[in-house]
């Protein structure tokens, strides 16, 4: 089996523009490769919503610090090639870093308040390279439908902002997250983890499960049920919390208390050099 490698940004557009003439609805599923299950996941639930798949991957360089991992993110293609294929994927959109920028490029995509606030505040540029990549992505490959991971949920919820403020006029699908059988939600990330990182990583998702069953049994106040999932994060060792937050979905701001119906509880912790993001959505009872 194989599957159609687009390098260039016309050809792109022209295979988008062909598909939409023919009346074929076209779903995207961006990332930055080293595929795993649940960029899978994502191709699958495109394909069941569309005609045409079309998985973009680009380490865009935009959207990491000069003092984050963009040289060292993992690369692989033919890897990425096997899994999206197994997945369902119909084409990947493959561009060079030139080919996405040129030397005059100088616009941005922005959005206030929700990218400033958790990964916004320890990563100040990240979110407008990846508004920006999407606002790309989506005019190269003109889809009727987005696939993004709840993995992400900050990201997931800029880039519904960016779709309703800027008219985009693109369905956009959140995909719930894919975990390991032991609870580490998978990231291409993962393989920097040696053996013990890779154990101690396990708090994580049991802190995560501890909020959810503290607020499920009544608590609101977003302080003591913090105090508690730092000690279970303290016990796998980490080498920094950068923050534990209690957000409301639906606006993407911190509470300090929890109320009805839903609320999300978001965590990003360093292992070593490893940055590592979570979140559970909880619904209360
Ligand atoms: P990335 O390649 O890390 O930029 O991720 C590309 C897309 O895959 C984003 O929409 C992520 O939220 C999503 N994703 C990454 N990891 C997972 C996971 N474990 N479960 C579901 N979606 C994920």
């Amino acid at each position: 089996m194989s599957i159609q490698i687009v390098k260039s940004i016309r050809e792109m557009q022209d295979i988008a523009e062909r598909f939409r003439c023919e009346g074929k609805i076209i779903a995207v599923v961006p990332t930055m490769g080293y595929l795993h299950q649940g960029h899978a996941s994502l191709i699958k639930i495109a394909r069941l919503h569309a005609d045409v798949v079309i998985t973009t991957i680009f380490v865009n360089p935009t959207q990491f610090a000069p003092n984050e991992d963009y040289k060292s993110y993992p690369r692989d293609l033919d890897h990425d090639k096997t899994v999206a294929i197994d997945a369902g994927a119909d084409i990947i959109f493959f561009p060079d870093v030139s080919e996405m920028y040129s030397k005059e490029f100088s616009s941005i995509v922005e959005v206030e308040g929700a990218s400033k606030i958790l990964e916004g505040s320890f990563r100040p540029t990240h979110f407008q390279g990846v508004t920006t990549v999407v606002a790309k992505i989506f005019h190269i490959t003109k889809p009727h439908i987005a696939v993004f991971g709840q993995k992400d949920a900050q990201q997931a919820f800029i880039v519904q902002k960016i779709v309703k403020d800027l008219n985009f006029g693109i369905k956009i699908i959140i995909a719930p997250i894919v975990r390991e059988e032991d609870g580490l939600a998978l990231s291409s990330r993962n393989i920097y983890l040696n053996d013990t990182d890779r154990k101690n990583a396990l708090v994580l998702y049991r802190s995560l499960q501890y909020a959810a069953k503290r607020i499920q049994e009544g608590a609101r106040n977003v302080t003591d049920i913090r105090i508690e999932m730092e000690k279970i994060i303290k016990g796998g060792n980490p080498s920094q919390i950068d923050y534990i937050a209690f957000v409301n979905p639906e606006i993407f701001k911190e509470v300090e208390i929890i109320e009805p119906p839903v609320v999300l509880v978001a965590l990003a912790v360093r292992f070593g050099t490893t940055r590592l993001i979570d979140n559970l959505l909880i619904r209360l009872k």
